[in-house]
């Protein structure tokens, strides 16, 4: 199993370290080409700033690449963070991010405010058949506004929706990569393998 995680910036490491603690047996490929990106079965879009990943996508023209990889070969996708952000529409477009609009949410970036810019609180995370309350670690998270048909609400802080699963896409506003009892979202992400 080959998994790309696009590494233009942001926490690469960590979500290799993450994913390959959950499963020894995969391939990581650092993705910053499309080459690079029609190799992966299976696509990490970690957290990081997505203005620059924004600038980053465009000036390498990977958008139509990523779009494709995710839209149309439907490989199981995590976002994470910054990458919820590309996936999503903005609430306040502003120029600074272009989103793929893949998603059928709608996010507002850095939502959760000055004070609590970062934080950790438990996560209840629900699919159809497993439940699991969960670390979350929320830094300069974005908030998850709406959320339309296609998106099903999927982890939650308190009561409000901070990650959806949409077809072959797992978008998380917060880190699981940074916690080390997120095993639930892996099994799903693996579960999508076809
Ligand atoms: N606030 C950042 C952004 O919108 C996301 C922060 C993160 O990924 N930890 O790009």
């Amino acid at each position: 199993m080959r998994v790309g995680i696009l590494s233009l910036q942001g926490d690469v490491d960590l979500h290799e370290k993450a994913i390959k603690r959950f499963h020894k047996d995969v391939e990581v490929m650092r993705v910053k080409s499309k080459e690079e990106l029609e190799k992966a079965e299976m696509l990490i879009l970690p957290g990081g700033e997505s203005p620059t990943m924004s600038k980053l996508i465009k000036r390498y023209e990977l958008k139509d690449a990523l779009l494709k990889k995710i839209k149309e070969d439907k490989v199981p996708t995590l976002a994470t963070c910054a990458g919820i952000v590309l996936l999503s529409k903005m609430e306040e477009p502003d120029g600074r991010v272009e989103p793929l609009e893949a998603l059928d949410v709608v996010i507002m970036r850095n939502g959760f405010g000055r004070q609590r810019e970062s934080f950790e609180d438990k996560v209840t995370v629900k699919f159809d058949d497993k439940e699991a309350i969960i670390t979350g670690v929320f830094i300069r998270a974005p908030r998850i506004k709406k959320i339309g048909d296609k998106a099903r609400p999927i982890a939650f802080l308190k009561d409000e929706v901070t990650g959806v699963l949409e077809e072959n896409i797992l978008a998380l506003s917060f880190h699981p990569e940074l916690a080390d009892d997120t095993d639930i979202i892996y099994e799903k992400l693996f579960s999508m393998v076809g």
